[in-house]
């Protein structure tokens, strides 16, 4: 009964709220302090619930002054802030979260329920506000699965100084934390002695980063930090390697059971150590050598520091974490069971089930001559891709073997050799191909893409949300990018 009630409150609410968002005046509502509020998500593939952790009070807020209400209906899951008065939507953001990827696997469909911790960040409230969590049906309509009354008096809501055993490293200050893009690289795996490697890494990726477009014409609107704490070993866990390291962020390979997947599930480690520094996004440096990352959106991103393909991955997870990209890569072996369904319009703007081609969401950046979709050679393509996946298959596999065989070092590096080099070959193999092709720079609807062969399109035949070897973003992505790069700066 109280479901329906609110249920049809909703459909009332919601015109109201979409005409009076743009007029959150951010003085009336919020002090320029940050709240960061900590649950727990918890469920399987059909349950999902939410329960609340702590509530904090946090350095300055770094987000705009005047974008409050997030416009891009990207995320599986938005939380939001209103006011107790007039039920007013004074904040909003979608987000992922490792919770969200867990539903998607088949252990989330047997039904093994699963815990993940996950923050919201939000300007200090001035007043007493309702915050809600709200996730996407398999229609992709929000609706709301938590929601509780937060007063800024109270005295359970907890003011730490995090700024202990950590040091803070400024590398590029272009201004004004609220019109600036504030990135925040996080040490993971680095010990007291290797502080010089964290900031000279951090150097290289942030170098690296203003290569890249369209970063590099925006370099103006970012800032970059560091947080250094020591982790007392260097490296992270490889579990099926047998290795397990004591890091501060927890980082580990394998995650959902997927190789190079490196995510940590100490989020609240992770954010009580960005709290001792402004932040739009984080960026979890982990100091290793081997191949893997994985970016979320408006969660975090991981990389590793000394692998061949470290600026590769680092700019494709932050596509993810930061624009909230999708893959567009589909031959490869993910985690994932049904991450996308099967006859719905998926969120991401860089692609598309096509179930309507007069209606393309990039058809604004197509020329007129082109058709839709777009034919390109994809079974030569796909075959030598299930070639050399096969191939990668068995050499991780000896490589994980010879680990836990106690193995010398100069036979494991050999092998990590060989396995690089055959990827490599591998990649340039597939990119001359790409190159080859007429259609190379055209941008339409390519057939394959977020981890489907078939019924899934991307926009141009090559990204870096795609391939290794690309020659950065494809035109939907960038624009994406710097939509969001304006979202914060303005
Ligand atoms: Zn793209």
């Amino acid at each position: 009964m109280n479901h329906i009630f609110r249920n049809s409150l909703l459909i009332l609410v919601i015109p109201i709220i979409i005409l009076a968002a743009p007029n959150v005046v951010f003085d009336t509502y919020f002090t320029n302090r940050s709240m960061r509020i900590d649950f727990y998500h918890s469920g399987d593939k059909i349950r999902d619930q939410i329960t609340l952790d702590h509530v904090y009070k946090e350095g300055i807020w770094s987000g705009s002054l005047s974008n409050l209400i997030d416009p891009f209906n990207n995320g599986k899951y938005s939380y939001k802030l209103y006011d107790t008065k007039q039920n007013k939507l004074l904040f909003s953001k979608g987000y992922n979260s490792y919770f969200a990827e867990y539903r998607t696997t088949a252990k989330a469909a047997e039904c093994i329920q699963r815990t993940y911790h996950e923050s919201a960040i939000v300007p200090f409230p001035k007043n007493k506000v309702r915050f809600a969590v709200e996730a996407r049906d398999r229609n992709n309509k929000l609706y709301e699965i938590f929601s509780t009354i937060i007063d800024p008096a109270s005295v359970d809501i907890i003011e730490n100084k995090m700024t202990k055993d950590i040091e803070i490293v400024e590398y590029l200050i272009n201004g004004d934390v609220h019109k600036k893009i504030d990135l925040l690289f996080v040490a993971e795996g680095y010990t007291g002695e290797e502080y010089e490697k964290f900031k000279n890494d951090m150097k290289h990726f942030s170098n690296y980063f203003f290569t890249q477009q369209p970063y590099e014409s925006n370099k103006s609107s970012f800032n970059i930090r560091g947080v250094f704490k020591p982790s007392d070993e260097s490296g992270c866990d490889e579990p099926t390697h047998g290795y397990y390291k004591n890091t501060v962020i927890g980082a580990t390979f394998n995650s959902m059971g997927s190789p190079r997947y490196l995510l940590t599930e100490k989020n609240k480690v992770l954010h009580d150590i960005a709290a001792a520094a402004p932040y739009d996004a984080l960026l979890i440096m982990v100091n290793h050598t081997r191949y893997g990352g994985g970016g979320i959106y408006n969660f975090y991103l991981t990389f590793t520091s000394d692998n061949p393909w470290k600026d590769f991955v680092f700019i494709h997870e932050f596509g993810h974490s930061f624009a909230g990209l999708a893959d567009e890569y589909y031959s490869s072996s993910t985690a994932y069971d049904e991450f996308y369904v099967s006859g719905i319009e998926p969120l991401e703007p860089n692609i598309t089930a096509l179930l309507n081609p007069n209606e393309l969401k990039w058809k604004d950046l197509v020329d007129e001559n082109t058709s839709i979709p777009t034919l390109w050679d994809k079974d030569n393509y796909d075959s030598l891709s299930i070639e050399y996946q096969r191939i990668r298959t068995k050499l991780n596999n000896k490589i994980a073997e010879l680990k836990r065989s106690d193995a010398s070092e100069s036979e494991i590096i050999n092998m990590q050799q060989k396995s690089d080099s055959t990827g490599k070959k591998h990649a340039a193999l597939l990119k001359n191909m790409i190159n080859e092709n007429k259609n190379y720079k055209t941008v339409g609807a390519y057939e394959g893409a977020g981890y489907l062969s078939k019924g899934m399109y991307r926009p141009q035949l090559d990204c870096i949300m795609k391939s290794k070897n690309a020659d950065g973003y494809c035109a939907v992505c960038k624009k994406r990018i710097v939509e969001m790069i304006r979202y914060y700066s303005e």
